[in-house]
């Protein structure tokens, strides 16, 4: 951790809730639904496709995991009136895993239902350690059911991975490829950035060599090269994958990604929750600290 990354971790809980705000709104759409339809919208008219989550996570009570599902139809509901191009991504533990595994897969299969009658697609993020078992087993019988319609992600932080994707292969699965954001144990996740970054363009070849549809979830010039690279030795259509990107990151080389002629989607966070949401991302990820200091001076 760099010294200005720490300094930024360390003084976060000194600053006034409106300056994270300020400094968050680059991230996150806003607090309300309409804020993320018209964030959408702009992308859209980019030609750029959206995926919108709403903000929370760990949620311990039912009635919270309930009006949460309730909310995400309402995404649903705006996502078909408006006519968007744009999917959503749902995490297990705002889905009620906290409370029970079966309780969480009945909510995503809820929304994956309605979603699916609607043409939107669902993708179900990848959190800490700690549910990753649960959420490819999930992921697996959802897919089962619905093909299509879900997907889920892979870290390639993970020790893991390689073996999780080698069982996923068999389901064709569809996967969102990312580095990882938690502060994983090193028995767990590699620590090592360079190991990170390889094992990242290992598995995408595995993957896309394999069919899987993949999105390329990373800002990581480098790794957008490999990707190009393998997209082009493999000779695929531009329908068997995608990029992805975060909202408000790197927009100069989603716009060079997009102006190629590859299909790419931005991540679109909003909700009440994103102090919480901010604070905690912050905090598990100086390095993210670190970029969100260093805009500040641009
Ligand atoms: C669409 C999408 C969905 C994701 N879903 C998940 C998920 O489900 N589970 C999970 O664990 N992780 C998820 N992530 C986060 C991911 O794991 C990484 O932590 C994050 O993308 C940073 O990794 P990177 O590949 O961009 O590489 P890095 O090496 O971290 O970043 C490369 C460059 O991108 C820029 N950059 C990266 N992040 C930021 C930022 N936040 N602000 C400003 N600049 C930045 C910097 O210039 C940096 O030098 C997702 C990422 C994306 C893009």
């Amino acid at each position: 951790m760099s010294l200005m990354d720490k300094l930024v971790v360390w003084s976060l809980p000194l600053v006034p809730k409106p300056i994270v705000g300020y400094f968050s709104k680059t991230y996150i759409a806003g607090s309300k639904l309409e804020d993320a339809v018209r964030v959408v919208k702009n992308l859209n008219a980019q030609n750029i496709t959206g995926t919108i989550d709403l903000l929370g996570e760990e949620n311990h009570k039912e009635e919270d995991v309930v009006k949460a599902v309730d909310q995400y139809k309402s995404v649903l509901d705006a996502i078909k009136a408006e006519g968007l191009d744009s999917g959503i991504s749902v995490k297990p533990t705002h889905m009620g895993w906290m409370i029970s595994k079966e309780f969480c897969s009945e909510n995503i299969s809820e929304l994956i239902e309605k979603a699916a009658s609607m043409n939107i697609f669902v993708r179900i993020d990848m959190e800490d350690h700690t549910t990753t078992t649960d959420t490819i087993d999930m992921y697996v019988k959802l897919q089962e059911q619905y093909g299509d319609a879900v997907g889920t992600v892979i870290q390639s932080y993970m020790r893991r991975t390689s073996d999780d994707i080698n069982y996923l292969i068999k389901y064709k699965a569809n996967l969102r490829l990312c580095k990882g954001i938690y502060n994983e144990p090193r028995e767990i996740a590699y620590k090592d950035m360079a190991i990170i970054n390889d094992n990242f363009v290992f598995n995408l070849e595995k993957l896309l060599k394999n069919g899987c549809y993949v999105g390329i979830a990373t800002h990581d010039e480098k790794l957008v090269w490999h990707a190009l690279r393998i997209i082009e030795e493999l000779n695929l259509n531009k329908d068997q994958y995608e990029f992805q990107m975060l909202l408000g990151v790197d927009e100069q080389l989603r716009k060079i990604i997009v102006d190629a002629g590859h299909h790419l989607r931005v991540y679109v966070p909003f909700g009440e929750e994103w102090y919480a949401y901010s604070t905690r991302r912050l905090k598990e990820n100086p390095k993210m600290a670190g970029h969100v200091f260093r805009n500040i001076f641009k």
